[in-house]
Order: C-alpha cells, then structure tokens, then sequence
C-alpha cells in the first residue's frame, strides 16, 4: 500500500471497479488492491438488470459490454418441477455478460483513467484496514457462519439452446438461472440449500445442475458442451436484511449487503452503493469533509435506498425455495404472466 492516497478500495469486484472509475472519472487518486486477478470465473448469474444498466452506461463501458459480446435479454420465461409460464418480454432491458469479460473492461477503464491496480494484493489486518479513506468492497463474508445456507454454482455451456433470453428454475430448496452471454456461450448459475446439495458435487454437479430444470429442458441440457474451466462454487453464503455497517472503514458491494441472487439484482446494488458512496468520498477527498461524517451519511442512505428492496427479494426467495415439494411455488410460476412485472419492480 502507498502512504497516502486519498482514496484505497480494497477489493477489485463489481462494486470496487465501479467506485475506482467513478472516482477516476471525478480526478480523485485512487489505489485498488485485488487479492486476484483479471480475467476470471465466479459465481455470478451474470444478469444485469435495474439500475445498473444505467449505471454502466454512465460510466461509458456499457457499449463496450456489447462489443465484447454482451446480450441485450429481451425474454424470459419460468418454470418449476411440473409447471413453466409463458415465454414472457422483459419488463426492462438487461444485460447478460460473462464476469470473465465484463471484470476485465471495468479494470481496463479503470487503468485507463490512470487508477491504480495491485493485483495479487490480498489485505490482512484490522489496523491496514482502520485508516481514514479505506473503503473494503471484499464481497460477500464466506466460510463459517452460523447462518449460512446455500452454497452457489455456475458453468458455462455450449450448444445449449434456450426458450428464451434469460431462464429461470425452481426446484425445492434450489434454483438455476440460464442466460445467454457471449460467444454462443449459456451462463448456467444457481443457488441450492447446503442441506440438499450432495456432499461430492464437485464431481456429480452435472447430474445435480440437470436434476434441477423441468424435465422438458434436461436433455438439451445433458447433450450440451460444458466449459469445465468456468466451473466455480461459493459455499457459506447466507442473507440477511441489514446493511453491515463499520465505524471506521466505508463497506460497499456485497461486504455491506446482499440481496438474494435470484432477484437478479446483486451488481446493480454493487454500482449502487459505489456511485452514492463516490458522492460524499470525492468530498472528502477534496477536504470539504470530515471522514466520520462522509461515512455516517453514506450508511444511513443505505437503510433508506435499499430496504424494501431487500425485504421483496427475502420474501421471494422464501416463497419460491423452500426445501419441499409445494404448491405455491408452482402456483407462482404457472401464474407468473399476471405478476411478474410487479416482482421484477420490487426487487429492483
Ligand atoms: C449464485 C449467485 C447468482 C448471482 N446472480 C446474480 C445475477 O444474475 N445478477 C446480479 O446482479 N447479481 C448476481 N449475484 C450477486 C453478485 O454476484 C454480487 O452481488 C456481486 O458480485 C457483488 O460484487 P462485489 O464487488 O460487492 O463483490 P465481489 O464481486 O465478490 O468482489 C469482491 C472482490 O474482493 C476481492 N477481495 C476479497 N477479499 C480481499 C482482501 N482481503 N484483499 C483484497 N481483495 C479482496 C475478491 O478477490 C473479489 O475480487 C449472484 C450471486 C450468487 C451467489
């Protein structure tokens, strides 16, 4: 770490890259430390939709998403163990790209700005990360935790043919997310309670994943060519309604909160936090603000942004994951044509 850039983002993810370019974009020096590197894999749906969208495109890098390959979804449809809804429009533009390419353009316009970028730097310590300036945009706490309960997944596959844009599969205690992106490439992404996720998945995942989709979809599946270098999964991943807020450090992205990923929602909120977060750092970075104060206000808009949010997308996952066979959830799909639009706004 230099001695003293204004502003140091720890954590090169959605939610830090965006803040990097804000900042960037604003004259604000900015150094990034990235425990890893670019391009590569993760868990991520790769559905970018709400606010986010706009948020790329006022960066400038939304374009340049679409030149690398990135779909424009304009359908989707539902479909549980025995029911699917129709395939039905969009109710507002999304777009679908591999993290793979869309982390590499944001560190790439990131660097052209003249950010900073420590790749290979993973940051350890309470007291590197106590000082004045430091915002952690870490992602999501792993590991151990005593509420946690699903474990994510994703792959990518080739020749895999899709009814429509973005797909979307309920099953109990699970659901997987397919999307087209790039090259002909389907992201197939997903979510499943530790409880029910086989002990050997990491080498039965493509029997589970297929177990997962209606039966009108698993053969196209079983018969489609998986990229096993995309394969990743993300164990410990628990959701809760509260952002986490810290005295000291400024937590954006994921380290802060996160919305259940079948929402679709997750980046957006990423951007989200970054680009209010950006507004009170350029201030403080220019002196007109004490640190205390940029942080306190950064955090109390947090509750009021995103709380109903968060709530909807709790309900939803509730609604529709639950570990056994039920009703309701197939009710939710066969009937999605009449109330997917609302569920869509609330999450957004
Ligand atoms: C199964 C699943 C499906 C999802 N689907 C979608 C979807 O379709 N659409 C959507 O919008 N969202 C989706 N999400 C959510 C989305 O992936 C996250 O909300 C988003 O990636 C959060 O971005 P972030 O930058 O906060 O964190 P991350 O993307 O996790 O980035 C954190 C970064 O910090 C780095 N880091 C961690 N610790 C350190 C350290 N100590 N020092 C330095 N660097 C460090 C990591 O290497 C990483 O690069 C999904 C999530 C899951 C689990």
């Amino acid at each position: 770490m230099s001695s003293d850039p204004s502003i140091c983002v720890v954590g090169g993810g959605v939610a830090g890259l965006t803040l990097g370019i804000e900042l960037r974009r604003q004259g604000v020096q900015v150094e990034l430390l990235e425990a890893g590197s670019y391009p590569r894999h993760r868990v991520c749906g790769e559905f970018i939709s709400g606010a986010g969208t706009g948020i790329l495109r006022q960066l400038g890098i939304y374009q340049q998403m679409l030149d690398a390959g990135g779909i424009e979804a304009e359908t989707m449809r539902l479909y549980g163990q025995r029911h699917r809804s129709p395939v039905l429009p969009m109710p507002e533009a999304a777009l679908c790209i591999s993290r793979y390419r869309m982390d590499r353009i944001m560190a790439d316009a990131y660097l052209s700005l003249g950010g900073v970028l420590r790749q290979g730097s993973r940051v350890t310590g309470k007291d590197a990360l106590a000082r004045e300036g430091m915002v952690m945009a870490t992602g999501k706490r792993m590991g151990p935790h005593q509420n946690a309960t699903h474990l994510g997944f994703k792959v990518h596959a080739q020749g895999l043919e899709l009814a429509a844009d973005l797909e979307l599969h309920f099953a109990p205690g699970a659901y997987v997310g397919l999307c087209r992106i790039e090259n002909g490439l389907v992201n197939v992404c997903g979510l499943v309670s530790e409880r029910l996720a086989p002990r050997d998945l990491r080498y039965t995942w493509r029997s589970f994943i297929g177990s997962l989709l209606h039966p009108s979809c698993r053969e196209a599946f079983d018969a489609a060519i998986m990229d096993t270098t995309s394969l990743c999964f993300s164990a410990g991943l628990h959701y809760g309604l509260k952002p986490v807020l810290n005295d000291q450090s400024l937590y954006i992205g994921d380290r802060s909160l996160s919305i259940p990923p079948l929402s679709g929602n997750g980046m957006s909120i990423g951007m989200e936090t970054s680009m209010m977060a950006s507004r009170q750092l350029i201030a403080f970075a220019r002196g007109t603000r004490p640190w205390k104060d940029a942080l306190g206000r950064i955090q109390k808009d947090y509750y009021r942004r995103f709380r109903s949010r968060l709530v909807w997308a709790g309900g939803l996952q509730s609604l529709m994951l639950p570990m056994r066979h039920n009703l309701l959830r197939e009710w939710t799909v066969a009937c999605a044509k009449w109330h997917y639009r609302f569920l869509y706004r609330v999450t957004r």
